[in-house]
């Protein structure tokens, strides 16, 4: 079995590899939370594991955005392990998301 070498530019910062992202951003949002469970969740995890900050709390309300969301899934594992497990997840559709390029 062969393996691909990962290369990585160590000399790089976090802000500047997301720089190297593209998006195409679908209309229509590839996460869906349930509303009343979030209004019951106390540790609102999702608040502190989304590597793009798209949960964000206005006036006391979860608020959530897509784009800009790097697909990772960790705010659909921290919901389930830590919250009240509100977070339907799936990619987006064929053609939208995230772009990753290497340079
Ligand atoms: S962790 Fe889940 S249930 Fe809690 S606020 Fe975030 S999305 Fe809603
Ligand atoms: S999948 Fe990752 S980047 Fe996208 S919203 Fe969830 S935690 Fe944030």
């Amino acid at each position: 079995m062969g393996y691909v070498p990962c290369v990585a530019n160590v000399d790089m910062s976090v802000e500047e590899s997301l720089l190297l992202l593209k998006f195409n951003v679908d209309k229509e949002a590839h996460i869906k939370l349930d509303e009343k469970k979030c209004e019951a969740c106390k540790l609102k995890p999702c608040l502190y594991v989304c590597p793009v900050q798209n949960f964000k709390l206005e006036k006391g309300q979860l608020v959530f955005n897509w784009p800009g969301c790097l697909e990772c899934g960790g705010c659909r594992i921290a919901c389930e392990q830590l919250g009240m497990g509100a977070v339907r997840w799936s990619y987006p559709r064929g053609g939208f998301g995230v772009l990753f390029r290497y340079g």
